[in-house]
This record gives C-alpha cells, sequence and structure tokens, in this order.
C-alpha cells in the first residue's frame, strides 16, 4: 500500500471520518504500516488516516522506536490547559501556538481490536489531541485565532520566499 499526503485545502480534512470496523473494513495493519512509514518519512510524530486521503478513524503517533496506532479513538477526561507551539503534515511551515490539555486520558483499539486505556502528558498528549482533531474534521488552524493564522500565514510565505518556492 502506497500513500501520499492530501494538500491542506483537501476536503477530506474537512470531513468526520468513520469508525473503522474490522468486520466490513478487515484488518487495518497494512494501512497503519503504510502510515507509519509515510509519517517518518515526513519526519512527523503523528499522522491521521484523513491527512492521507481515508476517511477513517485511525491515527498514528511517537518515533521509529516507538510507534503507537490508535484506532477509534476517544478522549474520556482532560486537565489543565497549556499553549505550545504546533506543526502539522498537513500544513508544511505553518508553525502556531495551540492550546490544549497537558494531562488526558484516552481510549483507544490497536490493531488487534482490543482496547486501550491510556494516560499521555505533555507532547505524547498533545499529539493525541491534534491527531484526534483530524478524524473529527478540525485541523489546528480552526483551534487558533483569525489573527493567530494571519501572522502565522504571512511567515510561512516569507520563510518560503527566503527558501526560493
Ligand atoms: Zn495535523
Amino acid at each position: 500500500m502506497d500513500l501520499k499526503l492530501v494538500s491542506e485545502d483537501s476536503e477530506v480534512l474537512r470531513e468526520v471520518a468513520d469508525y473503522w470496523d474490522w468486520e466490513t473494513d478487515g484488518d487495518p495493519s497494512e494501512l497503519v504500516k503504510a502510515m507509519s512509514k509515510l509519517m517518518v518519512l515526513h519526519g512527523g510524530i503523528g499522522l491521521a488516516a484523513p491527512q492521507c486521503g481515508i476517511s477513517k478513524r485511525i491515527f498514528v503517533m511517537g518515533n521509529p522506536e516507538h510507534l503507537v496506532a490508535c484506532i477509534n479513538p476517544e478522549m474520556i477526561s482532560g486537565t489543565e490547559r497549556i499553549r505550545e507551539q504546533e506543526g502539522c503534515l498537513s500544513f508544511p511551515d505553518l508553525w502556531m501556538y495551540v492550546e490544549r490539555y497537558q494531562d488526558i486520558s484516552v481510549e483507544y483499539y490497536n490493531v488487534a481490536g482490543e482496547k486501550v486505556q491510556q494516560d499521555y502528558t505533555g507532547l505524547m498528549s498533545r499529539v493525541f489531541q491534534h491527531e484526534n482533531d483530524h478524524l473529527n474534521a478540525i485541523c489546528f488552524d480552526d483551534r487558533v485565532g483569525k489573527l493567530t493564522l494571519e501572522r502565522a500565514k504571512e511567515k510561512r510565505k516569507k520563510l518560503r520566499a527566503k527558501r526560493g518556492v
């Protein structure tokens, strides 16, 4: 399976993704493998299926030594909101401060279809929330104010001009 990233104006990024059904959708292993490969190739630490044009509730996160696949994930609870800088593989060169929970409790299914309960803090908590948003048709540009977005796009323009892109 060969996957590609969709562009930032792609409609699939603004669609609520469907639940993965092991009975009708089959084994998600190949998809997860292909997504992990694509994420690592682009130097990301999280990638959701809609970012590859697949409107399913699956994302991968972590690094090549420790990759986690979260299928049909749910946020159970979150505490303490903090702002940190974020990027997104769907929006190359765009960096913005986004407010998220510091600590979260979540549930998801692994590739084998087993339910997993997990607490995340710090960076992995942030990645989980960012990727989970993708499954709900929310991109990080929806999480910031208009002015912040405009400034970030302005910065990107300058960065790209400097680079000659
Ligand atoms: Zn993203």
